[in-house]
């Protein structure tokens, strides 16, 4: 009951949340301003140049991944759901991940029992959600590693699994997620897992974490099935 009391809280700050993103996005931008105004300004060696090109670049990184977060929130929380089938739509979240998961040495395990996986939801949602919590398994293996990611279907229900092997968190860490602006990392915005367990609940499904500090995590999502 505490559980879930607390992340119905969580769900309406979210409801308040695009003016909080778009003056957080102002600041990069702001800086970007300045960088390009002053290289206008004066004609600087070209290592001042460099260097403020790649301040701009790094703004400009920090900008998109704030969007990349939060830009399902410009879809109404209350747009209608669809059945979709959530087989294809995991494949093609991890297709598009699989650059980002080979920069990093880290390799995926698919599996899936090719089941019809149909629950009412949205798929880009979806999509937003699935990318969230890969995302995060794959920036918790530094050093690369393995990330599995089953699906899963019984008679009431779709499962899909997601387990690292790094860095794992503390139960308080655990307790906290899904909290704005929780992060540990020095570039993270701490809205990632804010909109996608906003995205799970919505979807009617639920979120549960198991970790270890030093083992790994395991992320499961749970949807109600329809029927076929
Ligand atoms: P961000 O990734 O921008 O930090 P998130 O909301 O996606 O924000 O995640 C919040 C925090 O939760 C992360 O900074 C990290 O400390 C922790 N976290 C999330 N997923 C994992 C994971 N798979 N392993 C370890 N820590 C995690
Ligand atoms: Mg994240």
């Amino acid at each position: 009951l505490y559980t879930s009391l607390m992340r119905h809280e969580k769900m309406e700050t979210v409801s308040h949340f695009a003016a909080a993103v778009s003056h957080e996005l102002r600041n990069p931008l702001q800086s970007i301003k300045g960088f390009v105004q002053l290289m206008q300004e004066y004609e600087y060696p070209r290592s001042k140049q460099l260097e403020f090109q790649q301040t701009i670049l790094n703004e400009i990184n920090a900008a998109e991944n704030l969007i990349d977060d939060y830009l399902v929130y410009a879809k109404p929380a209350y747009d209608e759901l669809k059945p979709i089938e959530v087989e294809p739509e995991l494949l093609h979240v991890i297709k598009i991940m699989s650059p980002y998961a080979k920069a990093r040495d880290v390799e995926f395990f698919v599996r899936t029992d090719h089941l019809p996986s149909k629950i009412l939801g949205d798929s880009q949602k979806l999509h937003q959600a699935l990318v969230n919590i890969i995302r995060n398994g794959i920036e918790a293996m530094p050093t690369g590693g393995k990330l599995d990611i089953e699906l899963e279907n019984s008679s009431q229900s779709v499962c899909v699994l997601i387990t690292d092997e790094g860095t794992g968190m503390t139960k308080e860490e655990v307790k906290r997620l899904g909290e704005p602006y929780f992060s540990n990392k020095s570039k993270g915005t701490g809205l990632g897992l804010m909109v996608t367990y906003s995205i799970i609940h919505q979807m009617g499904g639920d979120i549960s974490v198991d970790s270890e500090v030093g083992m790994g995590t395991k992320f499961t999502l749970e949807f109600p099935k329809l029927p076929e």
